[in-house]
């Protein structure tokens, strides 16, 4: 395994435990999800409209489950952590190649559920049919031409528990089911965002560097790349952060993945002490708001661990113990 500056965050007499850091990404992933997923389908005038300015502020009920339930990019992101884990205990990882299908296998585990009314909170096209053709897409079995944030909604886990390296599992998760580049390096530069971060880098040397790892990977990483170079410059020019949300990609709205990294990043650096704050913003826009808020909650966590969450959406976020549950296991895996 290659996490052998885990559990000690830093260096030397400065070093901090990351657990509450693991912790602090699997209840951010569920708390962004569930605070977005009332809005997914709303633009943010209409979000405005409905609740008056600032727009979403706590959980509210959605699809006539109560406040706090979350949607399909914390089922499957359960789903990533699981197969990490299976892949962890059954001695499967001696490579990224030979770790992958159980996480597929998680995921098909996934898929069945969705046959359950109950179960089935808005998942995405895309992973359903991919699951459906019963092939693991790679990059060099490619299942279709997706680049939706179906990859990056679901990997944060990667940055948690990896075979070799967290880039090349995310990328290998998300290649499963989206065969754009856009869609898994989106992922792939996600999870080695978040890596550096618990690992106690600053988030925009954590962004330079996953844009150096893009730069290498050639020409099929190029549009993932630009939107990281986009991030940076907004942030060296102090834009407003609702004109960075609506400047990043080509529309700004997060339903696909590069979209998504960007927003949510961009949220991150304008709010890096304020979990609320950054997923918040992350939520009030017009596209995918439980992606986006999933991703940024995510990162928040990873940032500052779970104290900085409000303890009211902690407590009632769905499922609180087994994301507890999953974050500890993953955890103690390392
Ligand atoms: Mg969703």
């Amino acid at each position: 395994m290659g996490t052998a500056s885990i559990p000690g965050r830093g260096t030397g007499m400065t070093s901090v435990d990351i657990g509450p850091h693991y912790l602090g990404v699997m209840l951010g992933l569920a708390i962004g999800d569930a605070l977005g997923a009332p809005v997914e389908f709303e633009s943010l005038s209409e979000i405005l409209a409905h609740r008056g300015d600032p727009g979403v502020a706590d959980f509210e009920p959605h699809r006539g489950l109560p406040p706090g339930s979350y949607t399909d990019d914390t089922q499957m992101s359960i789903a990533t952590a699981r197969g990490t884990l299976d892949a962890h205990v059954a001695g499967a990882f001696g490579s990224t190649a030979e770790a992958a299908p159980r996480v597929w296998a998680a995921y098909q585990d996934w898929r069945e559920t969705q046959d359950d009314p109950h179960q089935r909170r808005a998942p995405g096209s895309t992973c359903l049919s991919a699951l459906r053709s019963g092939v693991m897409g790679t990059p060099d079995i490619p299942l279709n031409n997706g680049k939706g944030c179906g990859t990056i909604m679901r990997i944060a886990p990667c940055a948690l528990l990896y075979p070799d390296d967290p880039f090349d599992w995310a990328l290998a998760c998300g290649a499963m089911t989206h065969s754009h580049p856009t869609g898994y390096f989106s992922g792939a530069a996600f999870a080695l965002i978040l890596h550096e971060v618990l690992n106690g880098k600053s988030l925009e040397s954590a962004i330079e560097g996953a844009r150096d790892r893009l730069q290498a990977q050639g020409f099929e990483a190029d549009e993932t790349r630009a939107v990281l170079e986009t991030v940076l410059d907004q942030h060296r020019q102090d834009m407003p952060l609702h004109e960075r949300i609506i400047n990043t990609g080509a529309k700004g709205e997060g339903w696909v993945a590069e979209e998504t990294l960007g927003i949510a990043l961009s949220c991150a650096l304008v709010h890096p002490t304020d979990f609320s704050a950054a997923v918040l913003a992350a939520v009030n826009i017009t596209g995918d708001s439980d992606s986006t808020g999933s991703v940024t909650g995510a990162l928040m966590g990873a940032l500052l661990g779970v104290d900085a969450i409000p303890r009211e959406w902690r407590e009632q976020v769905e499922n609180a113990a087994l994301l507890t549950q999953l974050a500890n296991d993953l955890y103690r895996a390392n």
